[in-house]
This record gives structure tokens, C-alpha cells and sequence, in this order.
């Protein structure tokens, strides 16, 4: 399936493996082995709330996440994450919708629950209806999980990748917003940004909304720290 992108970030990133960090473990891994240790290693609690494990993609898909969240949860528990950690800039219009169908989008109500779908079926997300972000979102798998504060649990995220300033090559800071990817200085490094002061910039985030409106990822608390002593 192709996901509708608005344009292709790919070219001016630099190397990026696609590992992600375990945040319950600390461990490092890719997008695939990621699911299976969290099936394995963190899925079968004794007794507690039984849950579907998550996996959500940006359209562009160096940005994911595998959350866990109880059957009997709505999926406006996931808007509502989603629009915390990756997505809100403005209080845009959010919706679920059919992926089979990327053209004729027919929208699912955010009130449906979680345990009407099975595992390994998939529903779309997007989040604003101008300039919007579309997600993908897998049913993963089936876990139970001790009792937990918050609906939505973050599991696993991506490991931030890194772009390249245009101007002088090194690690850049800001993204140009007005039109990102055709700008002479896509990507600045906070002194290059100091002498192209002009340039309208957003910060670079971790999240597929990154350059997108007014998102800075002011909302996004979600930031990997390592567990004492973890790898
Ligand atoms: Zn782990
Ligand atoms: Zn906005
Ligand atoms: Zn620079």
C-alpha cells in the first residue's frame, strides 16, 4: 500500500538505521524485531489488562510507535495520544478512516472500540485536513499489561533521525516551513540559521509532522531517556 505523502524527505536525511528504543527496557532495535521483544518480553503479564498492541506509521515511514492500549478503549484514546506526542499544532480535525480505499476515505467514528478489530488488520488516521499528516495504524498483536495510569502506553519509538544543514553540512536544528522540501535551505543548523535569519524555520522534532503548519513538538514529553544501567 502507498501511503499519500506530500513530498519525499528521504533525499536530504542523513543515514539512518530505523532502530527505535524499547522505553520499558531500554533495549535498541529494529521496527520488526521491535514487536516480537515486546510480544516476548513485555506481552504476558500475569494477570491485568488485556490489550492490543499498536503499531502506528507516518506516511513517511522512518516515524513509529508501538503503544499498547486495552480492547475495551475507544479509539479516540489514540487521537488524543497521537495528537500529543507527533501531531497537534492548530486543534486541526482528526479522523479514522478505511486504508483499504486512499482516495474515498470512508471515515470510521472515533467512538468504536478497539476489540471490534482483529489482530493484523489496519486502519488510517490523519490528522488535519489541509495540510495533512496520515498515519497508518497495525494491530500488532495481543497482550495483557498490569493495571496502567494512562489509556495509551508508549512502548517503542523511533530513534530521532538526523538531517543534514543545507548550507554547511552539519547536524541541522530547524526546517524550512513555507515550502520545506522545494526551499533553498531546507535544513539549517542553528549558526547558518543566524545568518538566514529570513528564512521561516520550525524546529526539527521527531515526529512525521515536522515542518508541517505551526507543529514545534511542544506537546511531545515522550523523549527516550535510558533506564539506569539499560543499553
Ligand atoms: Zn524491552
Ligand atoms: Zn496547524
Ligand atoms: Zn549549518
Amino acid at each position: 500500500m502507498i501511503l499519500v505523502t506530500t513530498a519525499d524527505k528521504g533525499s536530504k536525511m542523513m543515514a539512518t538505521n530505523n532502530n527505535g528504543n524499547c522505553y520499558l527496557c531500554s533495549e535498541t532495535l529494529g521496527k520488526t524485531a521491535m514487536k516480537n521483544h515486546l510480544l516476548k518480553k513485555h506481552g504476558a503479564s500475569d494477570a491485568g489488562q488485556k490489550c492490543y498492541l499498536l503499531k502506528v506509521e507516518g506516511s513517511y515511514e522512518d516515524y513509529w510507535l508501538y503503544l499498547d492500549v486495552p480492547v475495551t478503549a475507544s479509539f479516540s484514546t489514540l487521537d488524543t495520544f497521537l495528537r500529543k506526542i507527533w501531531l497537534e499544532c492548530c486543534g486541526h480535525m482528526s479522523s479514522f478512516f478505511n486504508p483499504d480505499n486512499m482516495m474515498y476515505r470512508s471515515e470510521i467514528g472515533k467512538s468504536r472500540k478497539w476489540e471490534t478489530l482483529a489482530v493484523g488488520e489496519k486502519i488510517g488516521y490523519q490528522y488535519d485536513y489541509g495540510s495533512t499528516t496520515t498515519m497508518l495504524v497495525t494491530v500488532a498483536g495481543e497482550t495483557i499489561r498490569t493495571a496502567q495510569k494512562s489509556v495509551v502506553r508508549l512502548l517503542a519509538r523511533n530513534v530521532p533521525p538526523v538531517f543534514q544543514c543545507t548550507v554547511c553540512g552539519k547536524s541541522a536544528s530547524l526546517v524550512c516551513t513555507a515550502y520545506p522540501f522545494d526551499s533553498d535551505n531546507q535544513f539549517l543548523c542553528d549558526s547558518c540559521f543566524d545568518e538566514n535569519e529570513d528564512e521561516y524555520m520550525l524546529p526539527i522534532t521527531n515526529s512525521p509532522r515536522t515542518g508541517i503548519c505551526a507543529y514545534d513538538g511542544g506537546l511531545d514529553v515522550f523523549e527516550f531517556k535510558p533506564l539506569h544501567g539499560g543499553s
